[in-house]
């Protein structure tokens, strides 16, 4: 009799364009781990359930996307600091006692692709976060190990940004409105909104915030440079990546504490870019 392989999943809502299943088979193929990894649709109330079910059929780790990061917090009964400091998880173990283990990888994953795959150092850096919803949150704790001199928030509702940056007072953390960008020279500039995907308008962040030679970071991805990106380059950006490379370095991380095992993910990022422009 063969044995059924472990299982893990990724649930969202929604969650047909998801390529965390595209992502981890090539985990699994490149590490020579027997796994199964699906993606599992959610109603926008559903999300316990679905994680029951799960556990119940012996699902062994989950990945969770919008909008259920922060009830898959509330669900762990056990989480890493960053998770907590996030206020987010993105990564569920089930463990053997019973116990539900949550990570938020996102952070590693955006500093692994950044500072590692291509070369931009955070550390005594002028960065600045455009956007202030669960993503920039996630990724806050992973950039503030890095050191950087300054760590503007803006966004759209200005409340927001005022928010997350209250939320790691003490530190380097600002928020301010996008009326207030024209004073500094950004070395690093994040896009952690929604918007700005190649047709939609970028965030209305001044050219002259943007230091010429500076690194420019669009954590969506997309088969064209993004509205964000093509503005980076005008304005003189040296380094203008998406992030599909934050969603593999990731992905990277939830396999690792799930399998024992961190994979290599250059050559999986670069089947993830031809999927993407094939469209599939
Ligand atoms: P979210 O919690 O819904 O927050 C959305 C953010 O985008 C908010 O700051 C929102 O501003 C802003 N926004 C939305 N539409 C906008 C527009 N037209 N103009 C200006 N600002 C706009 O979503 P999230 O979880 O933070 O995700 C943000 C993006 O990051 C998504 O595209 C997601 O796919 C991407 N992401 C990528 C990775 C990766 O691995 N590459 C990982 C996580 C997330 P308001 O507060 O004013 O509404």
């Amino acid at each position: 009799m063969t044995e059924s392989p472990d299982r893990y999943a990724v649930t969202g809502h929604p969650i047909g364009h998801s390529k965390s299943p595209f992502i981890h088979r090539w985990f699994a193929a490149v590490t020579g781990q027997g796994l199964r990894y699906d993606a599992l649709a959610c109603a926008l109330d559903g999300f316990r359930e679905v994680v029951r079910r799960f556990r119940a059929e012996g699902g062994l780790g989950m990945n969770v996307t919008l909008p259920f990061k922060e009830e898959a917090f509330a669900l762990a009964d056990l989480r890493t600091e960053r998770a907590d400091l996030a206020g987010a998880v993105n990564t569920l173990s089930f463990r053997d006692d019973g116990s539900v283990h949550g990570d938020n990888t996102d952070g590693v994953g955006l500093i692994r692709d950044l500072r590692d795959n291509h070369g931009v150092a955070l550390a005594g850096r002028r960065i600045l976060m455009v956007g202030a919803g669960g993503a920039a949150r996630g990724v806050f704790p992973a950039i503030l190990d890095e050191v950087p001199r300054r760590l503007v928030v803006v966004n759209r509702s200005p409340e927001r940004a005022e928010a997350l940056a209250a939320r790691f007072a003490g530190g380097p953390v600002e928020a301010c409105g996008f009326g207030d960008l024209g004073g500094t020279a950004f070395d690093i500039v994040i896009n952690a909104t929604s918007g700005g995907l190649s047709g939609e308008r970028a965030p209305p962040v001044p050219i002259s915030a943007f230091r010429p030679g500076g690194a420019g970071y669009d954590m969506v991805y997309a088969p064209e440079p993004t509205s964000f990106l093509l503005w980076c380059r005008a304005a003189g950006a040296s380094v203008a990546v998406d992030g599909a490379g934050m969603l593999v370095e990731q992905g990277a991380a939830s396999f690792r504490s799930w399998r024992g095992v961190r994979p290599p993910t250059a050559r999986v990022i670069e089947a993830l870019r031809a999927e993407l422009a094939r469209g599939d």
